[in-house]
């Protein structure tokens, strides 16, 4: 599926877990999330036989957090096409020391889980914790080579997680901050830092967005994107469920844990 913008197109592949975002340009492709360690294969087949370009135009992939559905692919990418990572300055505290490692493998191991439930074939998730971003991201900055974009850094599901902001086009990419299961438009697993969470909900309720690609529920385009966010600072309020609980308890082995202050 693509939809026409302005100046680029924008392609939705289905990945192993979430949708990943093609964004073409005449002369480059920018790559919203890099989908699992398993999902290179779809970009690669997208790319070749239905956008009909070489995989090494994707001049930039982003790594809206480090959860294996959204990094999984991007080294891949690059060792193989030479592609640039960015992503924000902190992502590779997430999974740092004996904390990090273990959270990295329960993350995997959880991935694995929602993979099953959604009745897909297990095949391989791990990929190596530690990024290095080629270009590290502030909130606020413009994306390396696509200018057009600018990033904002939006906590609370981890302490790194970023969203990109189209202006012209009232275009946002959110990542994990939204997740629609089965129609339903929910808080993402888990909200480590709620506090964090609802100052990332106000932040983007202020923009002027209309358009909104999610990485597990599509395009979306709601009468009223401001009302959306501030509905989602509402969930924060409500008590956890017992998944909730379960993922929570899953997540909390991350050094940055201890940092939430900030
Ligand atoms: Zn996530």
């Amino acid at each position: 599926m693509k939809m026409n913008f302005s100046s680029f197109t924008i392609h939705i592949i289905e990945g192993y877990i979430s949708s990943i975002y093609l964004v073409e340009y005449d002369n480059r492709i920018l790559l919203l999330d890099s989908g699992c360690f398993n999902d290179v294969k779809r970009i690669e087949d997208y790319c070749r036989h239905v956008v009909n370009r070489p995989v090494s135009d994707i001049k930039l992939a982003v790594v809206s957090h480090m959860h294996p559905d959204h990094a999984g692919g991007a080294a891949t990418l690059r060792s193989k096409y030479g592609t640039t990572i960015a992503a924000h300055k902190d992502v590779d505290r997430w999974y740092s020391g004996l904390g990090g490692l273990l959270q990295h493998k329960l993350d995997c191991y959880m991935a694995l889980g929602v993979a099953r439930t959604n009745k897909r074939n297990r095949e391989r998730l791990r990929f190596n914790p530690i990024i290095h971003p080629d270009i590290l991201l502030n909130d606020l900055q413009v994306l390396p080579f696509f200018e057009d974009w600018a990033v904002l850094h939006t906590p609370g599901h981890t302490l790194h997680d970023i969203v990109l902001y189209h202006q012209q086009e009232a275009l946002l990419y959110i990542g994990d901050i939204i997740c629609d299961v089965k129609g339903k438009m929910l808080l993402p697993l888990p909200v480590l830092f709620p506090t964090h969470m609802e100052n990332s909900y106000d932040k983007l309720a202020t923009l002027n967005s209309s358009t909104i690609l999610m990485a597990h529920g599509g395009v979306k385009q709601p009468e009223n994107v401001s009302s959306l966010f501030l509905n989602m600072k509402e969930q924060l309020n409500q008590p956890p469920n017992s998944l909730m609980r379960r993922v929570y308890r899953l997540s909390v082995f991350t050094p940055e844990i201890k940092r939430q202050g900030m």
